[in-house]
């Protein structure tokens, strides 16, 4: 099987309000997407198609004919729209992004002949995108950052064996690095909100059990969580799953980018992946 992706653009405005509700609960639970007039964003839609090669053209499917079939349902249902006002299923279902990529998919599912659609990724901005697969239920990420100071040492390792390991990543002073975490909770898009997770509560766990924690701190020094424990990029987000999880039950993976480089990803103690 080979697995294709083709990437698209469309610009679209909308509001997340439910009319039935007073202000007052529309601002709680939705902040400022709740403003009547509207708000919108520049969305990047990735689509993933999947299929065996064929042999004489060495192709899985035209990627012309990929983008024909994408183009042809942004221009008529999304590109330059009030998401809300103009098109049927939003009226219905608050245009989130995951009630969205969930919508995208099944517009798409039975576009590609004999090829499986795959994946959709759709990005709303830079720090929120939504990832709905084959057979699972939707993701939705969040990235936030945070910039700390560390050192590598294990307590369990001699000075020597240290040095020789992390070499100047040992250096007894520390060094420091710009964080960015993705925290991606999965499930079904609430039927009401059309939301997984209400983005403004989920923004609030996070910075209180890990940005007001990390942020600006020496990690080694400075925090509970690693006076003992190493504070490797992978310990990192064992860590802060065991922060999170507590509060987001549908918490699905943490994933952190130390540096543009290095990116780890972890899915829980119970997850085999
Ligand atoms: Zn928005
Ligand atoms: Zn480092």
């Amino acid at each position: 099987m080979l697995y294709l992706t083709r990437r698209s653009e469309f610009s679209a405005a909308h509001s997340y309000r439910i009319e039935s509700w007073s202000e007052e609960k529309n601002r709680a639970v939705f902040g400022l997407c709740s403003n009547p007039n509207g708000h919108g964003h520049d969305y990047q839609l990735d689509v993933t198609v999947a299929g065996p090669l064929n042999p004489l053209s060495g192709i899985v499917l035209n990627i012309a004919e990929v983008d024909r079939v994408i183009k042809e349902m942004i221009e008529t249902e999304l590109e330059g729209k009030f998401l809300n006002r103009e098109h049927p299923y939003f009226q219905k279902h608050i245009p989130t992004t995951e009630t969205m990529a969930v919508y995208i998919w099944k517009v798409l599912e039975t576009k590609f002949g004999n090829c499986k659609l795959h994946k959709i990724k759709l990005q709303e901005n830079d720090n929120l995108y939504s990832v709905k697969e084959e057979g699972e239920l939707v993701q939705l990420t969040r990235k936030y950052h945070f910039s700390s100071a560390h050192r590598l040492h294990s307590h369990h390792l001699t000075d020597e064996e240290n040095k020789k390991l992390f070499g100047k990543c040992n250096n007894l002073y520390g060094h420091g690095h710009n964080y960015c975490l993705e925290v991606t909770v999965i499930g079904e898009p609430d039927p009401i909100t059309g939301m997984v997770v209400n983005l403004a509560e989920l923004d609030e766990i996070v910075d209180r059990e890990v940005i007001k924690k990390f942020d600006h701190k020496h990690l080694n020094l400075d925090t509970e969580e690693f006076k003992e424990i190493n504070p490797t990029s992978e310990n990192m987000a064992i860590v802060i799953w065991k922060l999170l999880s507590p509060h987001i039950p549908s918490l699905y993976k943490i994933g952190l980018w130390e540096t543009q480089r290095n990116y780890f990803e972890y899915f829980g103690p119970h997850k085999g992946k």
